[in-house]
């Protein structure tokens, strides 16, 4: 039916989503992934998937794998509280729930396990170890990218949906700015069952997110991920196509703190696990015993640290076959976990559009330029309200004002 080919560079969520969705609608895709394979590089562990997250993937996935989706999630509740170093409640809040949602809206999903779910039946379509170094506008009027090892890929529309270091980024706009927001977090893994577990975590800490501070605005944050069921008997039950690693329940648990209560980067990020773990040891000594406990049993080798970055809010860019999605146009903080969540609706939106493009004689660059107006605005408004709040709650840096962006 349709001759546009779409090449995506990244296979994140969200370039797997929109390929994904574009696959399902038969327009052709082609995805390029920098690293070496599908599991080659820890990208993190549980992501919490909100009412926009969940839409947007019932979207873009066949029935079967959302129904997988869901049936792969923790639901723990909308219930996100602050206590302070001695476990005392600063702040409570219960986010509502919504009945039309699995888990009410609150899914707290391991993210290897929705790569895994993204990326079946989609293997074909992604070629790895393929970095995109630039790209160029083709004879034809297309585009042509250029991989680091010599490889090109001809196509109709370029999506860079490869991150916050985006090279698409680099050439379609290379005044945009992302900022340090100041801040450092380490991430860990709790196991919560199995033969290494020595912990028993209080319910009180097993809501949708807990933070626990204390000087300085550091801070411990906790999160769940528990199983409903093992991974073998939701893929037999929902989608005996798909193929998902085996996993146990999890508290992801993540300190953070200025950058200048920590080491400096150089020092920081060669740390090993032990020594990131001896780290926290020593910020979080004096508190509540159970800080102390839950920061020791974290797995040594999952433990890795992360800075804080955030893309500056702009206009976009010109018009033309090449667009943006996901952290390569609006990384943020993940201080109220919605960077994910809106790479997934940047692909339910963006899918849209080149499927008009590609069925209703849709001119394509009026669908990309439509997705990028529509996009930009809930992208920068996350953008915006997740510096806001780690700023407020965990000293992240600001954002320049808006007056100055503007002048
Ligand atoms: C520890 C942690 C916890 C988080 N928790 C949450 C959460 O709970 N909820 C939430 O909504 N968000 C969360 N986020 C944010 C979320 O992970 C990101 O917003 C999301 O991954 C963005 O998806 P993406 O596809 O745009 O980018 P990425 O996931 O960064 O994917 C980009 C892909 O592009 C590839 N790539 C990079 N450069 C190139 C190149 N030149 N050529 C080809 N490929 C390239 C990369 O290897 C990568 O696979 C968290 C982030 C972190 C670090």
């Amino acid at each position: 039916m349709s001759t546009l080919k779409v090449i995506v560079a990244g296979a994140g969520i969200g370039g797997l989503a929109l390929a994904r969705g574009l696959h399902a609608a038969g327009v052709e895709v082609a995805v390029f992934e920098k690293d070496a394979g599908a599991a080659f590089r820890n990208q993190g562990y549980r992501i919490r998937v909100n009412g926009d997250g969940i839409r947007a993937l019932r979207n873009l996935l066949a029935p079967s794998a959302f129904e997988l989706f869901a049936a792969t999630a923790g639901t723990p509740g909308g219930r996100m509280d602050t206590l302070d170093q001695n476990l005392r409640r600063l702040h409570a809040q219960t986010l509502p729930d919504d009945p039309e949602l699995p888990g009410g809206g609150h899914l707290a999903v391991n993210r290897k396990t929705l790569r895994e779910i993204l990326l079946s039946g989609l293997e074909d379509a992604v070629s790895y170890s393929a970095r995109l170094v630039n790209y160029a506008a083709s004879q034809d009027g297309g585009i042509t990218a250029y991989f680091a090892d010599g490889r090109t890929a001809e196509g109709d529309v370029l999506i860079g949906a490869d991150g916050v270091n985006s090279a698409v980024r680099a050439q379609l706009m290379p005044e945009a700015e992302v900022m340090d927001a100041g801040l450092r977090l380490v991430y860990g893994k709790v196991p919560l069952r199995g033969p290494e577990t020595e912990i028993v975590v209080p319910p009180d800490l097993l809501g949708l997110w807990t933070t626990i501070t204390g000087p300085d605005k550091r801070f411990v944050g906790l999160a769940p991920v528990q199983y409903r069921q093992p991974m073998h008997a939701a893929t037999a039950r929902h989608a005996p196509g798909i193929a998902l690693s085996a996993d146990d329940d999890y508290l992801t648990c993540v300190f953070g703190a200025r950058r200048e209560l920590v080491p400096a980067d150089d020092k920081l990020f060669a740390m090993t696990g032990v020594e990131l773990r001896d780290l926290e040891l020593a910020h979080v000594e004096g508190w509540d015993p159970v800080v102390g406990a839950i920061v020791a049993a974290q797995d040594a080798a999952s433990i890795f640290p992360v800075s804080v970055r955030s893309s500056v809010p702009h206009g976009g860019w010109r018009p033309g076959p090449v667009a943006l999605l996901g952290d390569a146009v609006h990384a943020m903080s993940p201080a109220i976990g919605v960077g994910a969540n809106t790479a997934l609706r940047d692909a339910q939106v963006l899918t849209a559009r080149l499927v008009e493009a590609a069925t209703a004689g849709k001119p394509v660059a009026e669908a990309l330029d439509e997705y990028r107006r529509e996009m930009l605005g809930y992208g920068f408004a996350a953008v915006r309200e997740s510096a806001e709040r780690g700023h407020r709650l965990v000293g992240q840096n600001p954002l320049p004002s808006r007056e100055t962006l503007e002048a």
